[in-house]
């Protein structure tokens, strides 16, 4: 049987370790689910939702202490811990409602009856996880797969398994029945035997590689539901205004959570001007003033280290791949002085005219694009294969209309960081961003199917139907 452990990314301390599931384990615990699935769907949706109140009731109980877990686990400084605590303990009641707006129940009177829309749950749901949001991304998927009526088997990131061990014990405390609520841990190989199981539906947000194969695995098996939220290589065109404030929406953008959103901007479009000269200064300078340290540190830093060392050594492969290419240092990609190697600063580089992959790297990596006119900023922001998040810093209200209608992306802000969303909004991404299936308020979407019934309380008036049509 294999192990797989944690590690504090900041001191190199192991955090958690334990036995990966086997198939065996996997098979046995999707066996339990299938069993708990026609109670816990045949439940009243008031009961359900009485069952996520608890589980939101002992995350608030637990507000600080699984904070800390997460924000040791990931490296994330305590107060991104908190905010995602935050919008784990939120997403109760916005899926709630959600699950009323857009899953529930509608009745209208006919001639003959009613006619009824109704949603019904799929069944076994497995849910995978990233590390980067350990607790909120997959709660986004559990939270209203549960209240649907599905029953859930969630395996969290390899690289996160503390976080999924506490969201385990914060649903067995909520008291839900057997088998309604599993987590099993484990690696690829343990998602791979979960994927591969008796299931009626998988809810991923990962790497858009894993995204692909998943839509290649499943693309004879129409029963299984999937929802993939995937990676992008986001643009943020800025174009005029305050060069300060402007930059302060472009080091929020890029470097949050040390680059590791998935809707960081990961290219910089700006015009070829003057002020596109003093904004990537102005980047530059705010980066390399940010504070970085470990995430319980006073005072407290902006920005953690990266989940490993190894995926340290990856962007900085990729960061080299780009100035092979002949991409101009702005800021290099430097480690921090006495610090582990999964410590990095912020980094820059100009890709003006210079042919570059267009992948995205899970970094506080910055790529500058100069153009010479809005058409070229527009075409350089939808030059992707991704289409999660884009962003425009402009006071002109023609170029943001312009902006909407032409962006290819799931998430379009004006003057506001990428990583803008709420759990009140959709969110989810076009091409190879994710497959058309939105998560946050519209999961509720994909975690049933709408059943449309014709309903008469007895058989009578069928015949009439038939009049003097009949030999
Ligand atoms: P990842 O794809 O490496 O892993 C995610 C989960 O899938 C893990 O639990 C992993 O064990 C499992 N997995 C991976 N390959 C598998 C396979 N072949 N079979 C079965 N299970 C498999 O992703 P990650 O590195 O943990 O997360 C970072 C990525 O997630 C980035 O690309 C980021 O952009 C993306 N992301 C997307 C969103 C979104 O909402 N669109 C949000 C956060 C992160």
């Amino acid at each position: 049987m294999s192990h797989i452990q944690s590690i504090d990314p900041a001191t190199g301390a192991v955090v958690w370790e334990g036995a990966a599931a086997g198939r065996a384990e996997v098979d046995a615990a999707l066996r339990r689910a299938r069993r708990a699935f026609p109670g816990w769907a045949a439940l009243a949706v008031e009961d359900r939702v009485a069952a996520v109140q608890r589980f939101k009731a002992v995350l608030e109980a637990r507000k600080e202490q699984i904070a800390a877990i997460i924000s040791r686990e990931t490296g994330k400084p305590r107060w991104e811990g908190l905010a995602e605590l935050g919008s784990m303990i939120g997403k109760v009641g916005i899926s709630i409602t959600a699950q009323a707006e857009r899953a529930g129940e509608r009745r209208s009177d006919m001639p003959f009856g009613a006619a009824v829309l109704r949603h019904r749950p799929h069944g076994v749901m497995a849910v995978l996880g990233p590390f980067n949001f350990p607790g909120h991304l997959p709660n986004g998927h559990i939270v209203p797969a549960l209240l649907a009526g599905n029953t859930v088997v969630f395996k969290p990131s390899e690289m996160t398994p503390a976080t999924g061990a506490a969201m385990a014990e914060a649903w067995a405390e909520a008291g839900l029945p057997e088998g309604v609520f599993q987590c099993i841990q484990g690696a690829r190989e343990t998602g791979e035997a979960l994927v591969s199981g008796a299931i009626d539906g998988l809810l991923f947000t990962g790497s858009a590689g894993a995204g692909a194969h998943f839509r290649h695995l499943f693309a004879d098996r129409p029963d299984v539901i999937l929802a993939l939220e995937l990676g992008g290589n986001n643009p943020l065109v800025a174009w005029d205004g305050d060069v300060e404030e402007a930059a302060a929406i472009v080091v929020q953008s890029a470097f949050v959570t040390t680059g590791q959103r998935c809707s960081c901007a990961r290219r910089l479009i700006v015009p070829d001007t003057a002020f596109g000269n003093d904004l990537v200064e102005a980047v530059a300078h705010l980066s390399g003033r940010l504070l970085i340290g470990a995430w319980d540190e006073t005072p407290e830093p902006y920005i953690g280290p990266l989940i490993s060392s190894g995926a340290a050594a990856k962007a900085r492969a990729q960061f080299e791949v780009l100035v092979e290419r002949g991409a101009r240092v702005v800021e290099p990609f430097g480690s921090v002085e006495d610090r582990s190697a999964a410590f990095v600063r912020p980094a820059m580089l100009d890709v003006t005219g210079v042919s570059v992959p267009d992948e995205e790297i899970f970094a506080p990596v910055l790529q500058v694009c100069r153009v010479a006119d809005f058409d070229a900023a527009m075409a350089a922001a939808n030059d992707t294969r991704f289409g999660l998040s884009a962003g425009l810093v402009s006071a002109d209200d023609g170029l943001w209309q312009r902006f909407v209608l032409e962006s290819r992306a799931g998430v379009v802000n004006r003057n506001r960081p990428t990583t803008g969303a709420a759990g009140s909004m959709p969110f989810g991404g076009l091409g190879e961003s994710g497959n058309h299936r939105p998560s946050a308020y519209y999961a509720a979407d994909y975690c049933a199917y709408p059943m449309a019934s014709f309903e008469a309380s007895d058989a009578s008036g069928n015949m009439g139907a038939l009049d003097g049509k009949l030999r």
